[in-house]
């Protein structure tokens, strides 16, 4: 079968993908792309004035619906790196549970990468949530609520703990996109075989057939590219070094 052939495909270097997708030279530019005026006008109000390197090459390539490993230090801008296009894709609100998941290492991030989605939000109307307990979470997110919301920021821990209920706690199945954020930091950290169980199970509840997949960290991490290779369908590779930052 088709899926089984093995292509040997050479990781694109970035001249390739910049000829590929292109670079977003400026916030306007989304425009092109059919982004909605007032998701333009928010990233302004966040002050920032033009993307940042990591910006510049992740967002046209998940603009295009392609999955991507990117790379790039600290402080560099990934969070809206990955919101932005993500953002755009959900287009509306809807009332079909959560289309959007990211994952971050600690509730501390979880929570700033929240903040920036909910700026990011404003006059749109995303409902952005992070689970706080999950024994409230249930009534709220769980296969009887309403599923009026759209983007979930969670650690790993207590959304594996609600899948792994019988029946499972959260319905995951309207995913489209699964961003793992600082995936370096959950891969390496102590019990990193735990986190690969756990996003495996993470993996298989977001079941749709329209789900991407998107990893972000600050540095490279070969297990994590091997990973991404085997998992990621065509994944594309992007890497913004410290100086270009
Ligand atoms: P990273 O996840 O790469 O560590 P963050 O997404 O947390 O970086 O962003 C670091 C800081 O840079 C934040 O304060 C954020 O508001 C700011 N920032 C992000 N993008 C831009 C931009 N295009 N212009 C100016 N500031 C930005
Ligand atoms: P996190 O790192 O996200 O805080 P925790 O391991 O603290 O994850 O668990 C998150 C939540 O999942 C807890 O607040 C609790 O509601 C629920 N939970 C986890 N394990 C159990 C358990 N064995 N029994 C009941 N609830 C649990
Ligand atoms: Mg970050």
């Amino acid at each position: 079968p088709k899926r089984h052939k093995k292509k040997k495909k050479k990781n694109k270097n970035a001249e390739q993908r910049k000829q590929e997708f292109g670079n977003l030279e400026d916030f306007e530019q989304l425009s092109s792309y059919g982004v909605l005026p007032r998701l333009i006008e928010n990233i302004k109000k966040a002050g920032f004035a033009e993307p940042t390197a990591i910006q510049k090459e992740a967002i046209p390539v998940m603009m295009d619906r392609r999955e991507i490993m990117a790379c790039a230090p600290t402080g560099s801008g990934k969070t809206a790196a990955f919101l932005i296009p993500v953002l755009h894709y959900l287009r509306e609100p809807r009332n079909n549970g959560f289309r959007a998941l990211i994952l971050a290492p600690t509730r501390e991030l979880a929570k700033q990468i929240l903040d920036v989605c909910k700026q990011l939000s404003v006059g749109i109307g995303f409902r952005c949530h992070y689970i706080e307990k999950a024994s409230t979470a249930t009534s709220k997110f769980g296969p009887k609520s309403k599923k009026n919301f759209d983007v979930l920021v969670s650690t790993p821990n207590r959304l594996v703990f609600m899948l792994n209920q019988d029946p499972p706690l959260i319905d995951l199945s309207n995913v489209q996109w699964l961003v793992i954020d600082e995936s370096d930091k959950l891969f390496e950290a102590e019990g990193s075989q735990n986190f690969r169980d756990q996003l495996a199970t993470i993996y298989k509840a977001c079941s749709s057939d329209k789900v991407r997949h998107a990893l972000f960290s600050a540095t490279f991490a070969f297990d994590l590219q091997q990973w991404a290779r085997k998992t990621f369908h065509n994944v594309v590779e992007v890497t913004v070094g410290a100086s270009e930052s």
